[in-house]
Order: C-alpha cells, then sequence, then structure tokens
C-alpha cells in the first residue's frame, strides 16, 4: 500500500526503511505536520501515517476520504488526537501501535524524578560554571518514600517495578487493578488517599474525558505541601495553569513533564532561533524546580524499531482483508 508518512524525521526514515527492506509498502516521507492546509499532500494515497502532533480532526478526515484514503497508522500508541467518530463515519480504518517499549517511557519517568530530586540541572549547569558549592542541592533518599502511581496499565506497571527496587512504598489508582503491582506491595486507594500521602505523583493513564486536567486546583489542594509531580502521559491530564500557581505558592514543589497540554505545534520542532508565543509554556520554563522534556520518552532505539514493525504489520493486515488487530474506533472506546 502506499503510504504518505506525515511529520517525518530522520529517524522515523531510519527505522521504517529499516523494517522494510523489500520495500513492500512505498513510503513517500513528508515533512510537514497533517493538518488541514497539508492535507492535500495526501491526495491518492489510501494510507496515511501519522504521528501525535498530526491534526486528525473531522475536517482533515474529510478531506483525506474524499481523496481515497482508507487507513490511517498512527505510529503511536495514543490517539486522543483522532476524531474517532469522523473516521467511523468516513469508513477509514484506524490502527495504532498500543505498545512498543513501556521500558522507555517508563525509565524516562524515573530519570524525571531523580534529576529533579537531586537537582540536576543546576548542578550541572554550576559545575560547568566553575561553582562547586552544595548550597539549593538539596535532596532526599527515594528509599522509603511513598510514590503515587495514577494508571497501572503497561508503563505504570515499570515504573511501579522500578521504584519497588528504589525501596520506595507505592500507592495506586486505576479502575482496573493490575496483579503485578498487588505482587509488587503496591495498594490501590482512593485518589484523595494518594494526593494526601504521596511525596511523588506520576500519571500513567490516558488521555479521556474523565482524565481531561484530572491535576487541577482541587486535586493540587489535596497533595501533600511540596509534591513532586510527574506527567509523561498526555498533556491534557494535567490544567498547566493551576501547576503554575501551585509551583508559586510551593504546593508543588517540583514538576517534571514529558508532554504538555498545548504541545502541537510545539513540540518536535527546533524553535531556538524564535521566540516562544506561548506564555504558559514560557512561564513553565522559568521554574528552578521545572524539567520539560520535548515528548522524548518514547525514544529510544528499542521503541523505534517496534514502532516501526508494528505499524507495517498493521498496514500487511489491512492489506491482506485480515482483521486489524490494532484497530480503535469510537464504538471500541466507549466499551472501555
Ligand atoms: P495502558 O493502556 O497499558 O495503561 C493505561 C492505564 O490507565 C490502564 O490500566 C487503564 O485502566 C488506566 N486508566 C484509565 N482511566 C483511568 C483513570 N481515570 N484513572 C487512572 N487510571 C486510568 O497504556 P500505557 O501504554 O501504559 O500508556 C500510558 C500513557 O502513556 C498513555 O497516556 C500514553 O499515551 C502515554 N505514552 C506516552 C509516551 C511518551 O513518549 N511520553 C509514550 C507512550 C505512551
Amino acid at each position: 500500500m502506499n503510504i504518505a508518512f506525515f511529520s517525518t524525521k530522520s529517524y522515523d526514515r531510519e527505522f521504517f526503511d529499516a523494517a522494510d527492506p523489500q520495500r513492500r509498502h512505498p513510503i513517500t516521507y513528508l515533512e510537514p505536520r497533517l493538518t488541514e492546509q497539508t492535507a492535500s499532500l495526501a491526495v491518492g494515497f489510501p494510507c496515511v501515517c501519522g504521528f501525535v502532533n498530526d491534526s486528525l480532526n473531522a475536517a482533515v478526515l474529510e478531506t483525506l476520504a474524499a481523496s481515497g484514503l482508507k487507513l490511517l497508522a498512527l505510529r503511536s500508541a495514543g490517539f486522543n488526537h483522532v476524531d474517532l467518530l469522523a473516521a467511523d463515519r468516513l469508513g477509514i480504518a484506524v490502527v495504532r501501535v498500543p505498545a512498543y517499549s513501556p521500558y522507555a517511557v517508563a525509565e524516562h519517568t524515573v530519570m524525571l524524578m531523580l534529576a529533579l530530586n537531586r537537582h540536576l540541572q543546576r548542578a550541572y549547569s554550576r559545575v560547568r560554571d566553575g561553582n562547586l558549592s552544595l548550597e539549593g542541592l538539596l535532596g532526599f533518599d527515594l528509599r522509603g518514600r511513598t510514590i503515587g502511581i495514577i494508571g497501572t496499565g503497561r508503563i505504570g506497571a515499570v515504573v511501579a517495578q522500578i521504584l519497588s527496587g528504589f525501596g520506595c512504598r507505592l500507592l495506586a489508582s486505576d479502575p482496573t487493578v493490575n496483579p503485578e503491582l498487588t505482587r509488587l506491595g503496591a495498594s490501590y486507594v482512593p485518589l484523595a488517599e494518594l494526593y494526601a500521602q504521596c511525596d511523588i505523583i506520576t500519571l500513567h493513564s490516558p488521555l479521556l474525558p474523565e482524565t481531561f486536567h484530572l491535576i487541577g486546583a482541587a486535586a493540587i489542594s489535596q497533595m501533600k505541601p511540596g509534591v513532586m509531580l510527574i506527567n509523561t502521559s498526555r498533556g491534557g491530564i494535567v490544567d498547566t495553569r493551576a501547576v503554575i500557581e501551585g509551583l508559586k505558592s510551593g504546593q508543588v514543589g517540583a514538576l517534571g513533564i514529558d508532554v504538555y497540554e498545548e504541545e502541537e505545534g510545539l513540540f518536535f520542532q527546533d524553535l531556538s532561533e524564535r521566540v516562544i508565543q506561548d506564555d504558559v509554556f514560557a512561564r513553565l520554563l522559568t521554574f528552578p524546580n521545572v524539567i520539560v522534556t520535548g515528548h522524548q520518552a518514547f525514544f529510544t532505539r528499542e521503541a523505534l524499531s517496534a514502532i516501526a514493525q508494528t505499524t507495517l504489520a498493521n498496514i500487511d493486515e489491512f492489506a491482506a482483508g485480515q482483521p486489524l488487530a490494532n484497530q480503535v474506533t469510537a464504538a471500541k472506546v466507549r466499551r472501555k
């Protein structure tokens, strides 16, 4: 199947070309992000491959359907940016990569915790500047600390495993209990209890109507003063303005995020020659106790290789008229 591949980076080419040496699915690599303005680049392609910050709203899907699109192959786990009702109505099948490397994201999550706790960014620049003072670098032992994990699916479970190795006490929240966590000694508790008891809270649930702005002013006010918040899941789960207020008052002691609610149009590009126009994002960057990474938690060799292989296998299934193991539809999501 001919694939129009949007938001292409050098690493996408490297891993997709390596995963399909026979070129069974010819790929046209396109650098632009998929938007209403760029959708015309996909005219005549039966398959579009999109990433997390491509715009896949009803208007874009209608343009793509009118120009022959049959399959939208997401090279991501998240699909909150796709209007699934519109895709169903237009007869476009949507497939995704539900799991590639939970280790990549979990390890990045724990890296953010460690870096914030030990003030790594400040220590790094201080030492390079010849300042070897320890003032302001005080951290705490992770051993014995209480960590709250919201969302204990694939990634949350690996985070729990790693932190269990550090000797942390684990509290969890998820509508579905994962026996792997209970085996590690984690306790599932109501959110209010998790908020009240945890020194660090880390988010690993999908972005759904019920998780949108889950971490807002009300939740933050119930947390331990000085709590560390980590979000490597989806930006919309955190109300950024409320967290900024929490950082200003000291109620939030540290923030590590790999995702941002308005990241579309901001992340995955070099803006170093420009002035960032998003004032909320710019304010976040002014805090010494905030680390932002640009949606890089997934970015390991193992993950990119698995993403390419699963995406191509999804396309193989569609091309062969087989059932689509990794299909997402509006009906499936409603049933969850
Ligand atoms: P998963 O489907 O394996 O697990 C998600 C868990 O969240 C499930 O156990 C589900 O029951 C739970 N959940 C659903 N609603 C909830 C709620 N209201 N409260 C608490 N838990 C709830 O997904 P995963 O692969 O572990 O991915 C987790 C998140 O990480 C997703 O948001 C995904 O988009 C994101 N992600 C980010 C990156 C990155 O690079 N930053 C990479 C991959 C995935």
